[in-house]
């Protein structure tokens, strides 16, 4: 194994660094029916300071429409908790596909929420973009290059449209053909599940 496998490859922290932001609701295929499942934060956890707390503070899974409802916590190592590694399709603490995933360009475009979905398209819409907040610049750049691309700018926009829509739907059957296991994860961490079921 090559120090890279060992350590993670290096884009996968980059991301990281601004997908955190996002991270407070992340949209994933739900274990059990196939519909839509949120993964957020376990309720009544002290208010958040960081967005890279949202790294290793608990999680919950749910599933309004079949009940489904699993818990995670931050591995312990070394006497601290150990983050989660954002980056990839799929969602890192459940290890669940990304509900908001479609196919474009020859790529897998995805997101965590309409939140992140309204912020690519803002930035992938711009033509000038040069402006925006320190925040914005630290975030966009680390996008693949193929979704900053001219050529590719109309699909991306009518790919994140998809995924749009897709927000907005939670069937089983709304589900995205991109749905899926792609292999790209970053790391992976334990998951505690305190409900049985086809997980
Ligand atoms: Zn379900």
């Amino acid at each position: 194994m090559s120090s890279e496998q060992s350590t993670g490859p290096r884009r996968h922290r980059d991301q990281g660094e601004w997908l955190a932001r996002f991270a407070d609701r992340i949209l994933v295929v739900c274990p059990r029916c196939g519909g839509r499942a949120d993964v957020t934060e376990r309720p009544g956890l002290p208010a958040l300071q960081y967005y890279s707390e949202l790294l290793f503070r608990p999680r919950r899974l749910t599933c309004a429409a079949c009940g489904a409802s699993a818990e995670w916590e931050a591995a312990v190592r070394g006497g601290g908790l150990v983050a989660a590694q954002l980056g990839g399709t799929e969602e890192p603490f459940f290890l669940r596909p990304l509900w908001l995933q479609t196919r474009c360009a020859g790529h897998v475009l995805w997101a965590y929420n309409a939140a992140h979905v309204d912020a690519l398209a803002a930035y992938v819409g711009a033509t000038l973009r040069e402006g925006g907040t320190g925040a914005t610049r630290a975030m966009f750049p680390r996008l693949p290059r193929w979704t900053k691309e001219a050529g590719h700018r109309a699909e991306v926009l009518a790919g994140l449209e998809r995924l749009r829509t897709l927000s907005e739907r939670s069937a089983p059957a709304d589900r995205s053909d991109a749905a899926h296991e792609h292999g790209d994860h970053a790391r992976p961490y334990g998951a505690r599940y305190f409900r049985g079921g086809p997980y």
